[in-house]
């Protein structure tokens, strides 16, 4: 090796993309230590509790798992505990659709942010059965309704979906967390009337809904759900399955969808402290990727006011904020 061809990969191996120095990539201490800050504040919220089935949940569950490009996997506390995913299913079987509709899809949901709760119908009236984006509710009854018509058995294509993307391992549904949904779902019901009226939906509404709380009652682990994302932070491959699952420009354009609209009517608020794309859901769990360096899931079921992980939310802005990267 010549001297300049040392000095080169005496560069490399201290520098990373970015400008990120290669000690920051100590993901194991740094998630710890944010770990016992975040423990530290002692932080309450409210278990979701409109889903009655979801509020037996322990409050005090608390977990972190992120994986790197290589596959490494970083984790602490309750990470192998499974929970409810609800809404972060919205980013697959968004998935499922978008790479089979391709810009055919934006005619049907906006990808604006809502700026609304994730349930709240009032824009829909406004603008004339087109959803605000895919991730409130409104958005995911037409991408469900979607998935039901691309794809013969809609419910077993979202599970094996999504167990391929997490290395083939199987991701139950807790049926009674559906019932329980199913059996509340008064205001889903009323999203999907008034999307029927606008000739937004076109399947039997009871179906829809049985369809959709079907996907929003999938339990994984923090670890299952960030190799679920991985593939969101490498232009679309999954490592685990070998496969393309999008290209790289829809991948790029679900990412920007995180950004600007996974954190219901708190997206900007997370921009803003966190700096990641990624997605929320009201069992408490947050997933996020850093395209190009990893996917970090983080559960706690107790929720701040707009619906969204307390404990998560702190936990992503110190880690952030520690490594010294984010999307910008
Ligand atoms: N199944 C929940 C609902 O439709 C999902 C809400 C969420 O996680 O944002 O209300």
């Amino acid at each position: 090796m010549t001297e300049i061809q040392k000095s080169i990969s005496k560069l490399e191996a201290s520098v990373c993309p970015r400008g990120m120095k290669k000690e920051h990539f100590d993901y194991q201490h740094i998630i710890e230590d944010c770990y016992h800050a975040v423990q530290k504040m002692h932080l309450r919220g409210k278990v979701a509790s409109y889903i009655p089935e979801l509020a037996r949940v322990n409050p005090d569950l608390f977990g972190v798992s992120l994986i790197d490009m290589n596959g490494n996997t970083y984790e602490y506390g309750d990470s192998r505990v499974p929970f409810s995913i609800q809404s972060i299913s919205k980013v697959h079987t968004l998935v499922l659709v978008y790479r089979q509709l391709k810009s055919e899809l934006w005619d049907k949901v906006n990808v604006e942010p809502s700026g609304n709760p994730y349930n709240s119908f009032a824009q829909l009236e406004f603008e004339k059965g087109i959803p605000r984006n895919p991730f409130i509710n409104p958005g995911a009854l037409v991408i469900t309704d979607q998935i039901m018509s691309l794809y013969h058995d809609d419910k077993r294509t979202v599970l094996n979906f999504i167990s391929s993307l997490c290395g083939a391992e199987s991701v139950p549904v807790n049926k009674a967390v559906q019932q329980s949904e199913m059996d509340c779902s008064n205001l889903n019901r009323a999203v999907a009337y008034l999307l029927k009226s606008h000739g937004n939906l076109m399947h039997d509404i009871d179906d829809v809904i049985e369809a959709y709380t079907h996907h929003c009652a999938i339990e994984m682990d923090c670890t299952q759900l960030a190799k679920s994302f991985l593939y969101l932070a490498n232009d679309g491959r999954c490592i685990f399955s070998k496969k393309n699952i999008i290209p790289r420009n829809l991948t790029q354009r679900i990412n920007a969808l995180m950004l600007t609209c996974g954190f219901y009517d708190q997206a900007g608020e997370f921009a803003f402290r966190v700096g990641l794309a990624g997605k929320s859901g009201v069992g408490g769990g947050v997933v996020a990727v850093l395209p190009g360096h990893f996917s970090i899931t983080v559960f706690s079921p107790m929720l701040n006011e707009k619906g969204n992980s307390k404990k998560c939310m702190h936990f992503l802005e110190k880690f952030t904020t520690k490594m010294g990267i984010s999307l910008f």
